[in-house]
């Protein structure tokens, strides 16, 4: 018997207007996550389908539970819509499960098949009944069996719950500020979740942090990029910005600047790479620079949307996150980051804006910062070879 995936959509049927945009986007992600198999697929308004030879059908499920814009996915057996042919597909289905009670859900999408859902599974029930040693339960059975109707026949067992979200790339693209921490790859996931593709930007400042800590973000990347597909990874030298903020401001305001100087820069690069946002890790209260005013202060260099997705999260939250997407273990390796060196042992919870123009005034910043983004090192995270290469 041919067995086949089927993809349910979730919150895209939400969308009227835009719901063939969102399919075509979702069906060209599935596509690109799907390029090393041989598959079929066929899109409707309200399914997708997806044939594959048996022996990846394992595999290709475990891709699509990482595409947003799927809510659930059920590997199901086809058959025509003959009821015979339907009736001796359940035996085959159920002869090798192991069940005391069971349900039937009958979906009939097809009007032209004769019988109604209640009545189909009412028969099919009786019918099951009669096979199989077992008895109907309608509030918790071992196994339900639920049968799709259609242009032909779909009948399955387990339906497997998908991540949500909308397709990557429907928002169009952010720029993600992306450190070695905990928060920010979870920041990065969510964001791709609402259908904001990325680009990264990672500051780093050899010598004071090390090639670990590089890899470190690289690896974090490739792992949001399993998401995407498409994103690339901009890593900027800070070093000499960063010095002249540690020669010339007094120590509780060095980090204020240090991050006016990271919105500076990714803001620039927003607009240079046709981006929409900034995307950050930020959480409201984590440390200094993150209190309201802090935001404030630090924010006002921009005027363009920061989307901070952790923003109201406790860090147990932030880190359950971490877990399920697997980025936690490489977020907690030991490694240096810019804003960790030279941390100043009081650093401002309340900055004046009017200090930190003061400050910045002794500072050749607008140079500089030209400086450091005609410096970026680009590496796109699909291509195995450029990343093996970094490594
Ligand atoms: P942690 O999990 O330790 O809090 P973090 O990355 O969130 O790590 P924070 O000091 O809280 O570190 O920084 C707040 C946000 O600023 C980060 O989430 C990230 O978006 C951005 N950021 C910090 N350092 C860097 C960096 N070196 N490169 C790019 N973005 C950075
Ligand atoms: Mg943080």
């Amino acid at each position: 018997m041919e067995k086949i995936i089927l993809i349910k959509y979730g919150e895209l049927t939400t969308k009227k207007n835009n719901r063939k945009t969102f399919i075509n986007l979702l069906e060209k992600n599935v596509k690109n996550i799907l390029k090393n198999y041989d598959i079929k697929i066929t899109t409707t308004l309200v399914r997708m389908f997806i044939e594959v030879d048996k022996k990846y059908i394992d595999e290709v499920v475990i891709k699509l539970q990482k595409v947003f814009g799927i809510h659930s996915i059920v590997v199901a057996f086809k058959t025509n819509n003959n009821i015979d042919d339907i009736k001796q597909a359940i035996v085959e289905i159920l002869k090798n499960k192991n069940f005391k009670t069971f349900k039937i859900e009958t979906k009939r999408a097809n009007k032209n098949f004769e019988i109604p859902s209640m009545e189909f599974s009412r028969q099919i029930g009786a019918f099951v009944l009669q096979k199989f040693a077992c008895k109907v339960d309608v509030h918790s059975p071992d196994l339900l069996l639920k049968i799709e109707i259609r242009e032909n026949t779909y009948i399955s067992t387990n339906e497997i719950k998908a991540l949500g979200g909308y397709p990557v790339g429907i928002q169009g693209k952010g720029l993600l500020m992306l450190s070695g921490g905990i928060d920010s790859p979870v920041a990065g996931y969510l964001a791709l979740k609402r259908g904001v593709d990325l680009e990264c930007l990672y500051f780093e400042s050899p010598p004071h942090t090390s090639s670990n800590a590089k890899n470190k973000v690289i690896t974090l990347a490739k792992k949001l990029n399993n998401y995407s597909g498409n994103i690339k990874l901009h890593i900027l030298p800070f070093t000499k910005l960063q010095e002249e903020i540690y020669k010339n401001v007094p120590d509780n305001y060095m980090i204020t600047i240090l991050r006016r100087m990271m919105y500076r820069i990714a803001h620039k690069l927003v607009l240079k790479n046709n981006l929409k946002v900034i995307i950050n890790g930020e959480s409201i209260g984590q440390v200094a620079s993150q209190t309201l005013t802090s935001m404030q202060v630090i924010n006002a260099v921009t005027n363009l949307p920061i989307i901070r997705p952790v923003a109201t999260l406790d860090k147990l939250e932030i880190i359950d996150i971490a877990k399920k997407i697997d980025t936690y273990n490489t977020s907690i390796l030991p490694y240096e980051d810019c804003c960790t060196i030279f941390l100043p042992k009081h650093p401002v919870i309340n900055p004046s804006l009017d200090k930190c123009l003061l400050y910045e005034q002794k500072l050749n910043y607008e140079k500089l910062i030209d400086e450091c983004i005609n410096n970026i090192e680009t590496v796109t995270l699909n291509d195995d070879k450029n990343f093996q290469d970094l490594l």
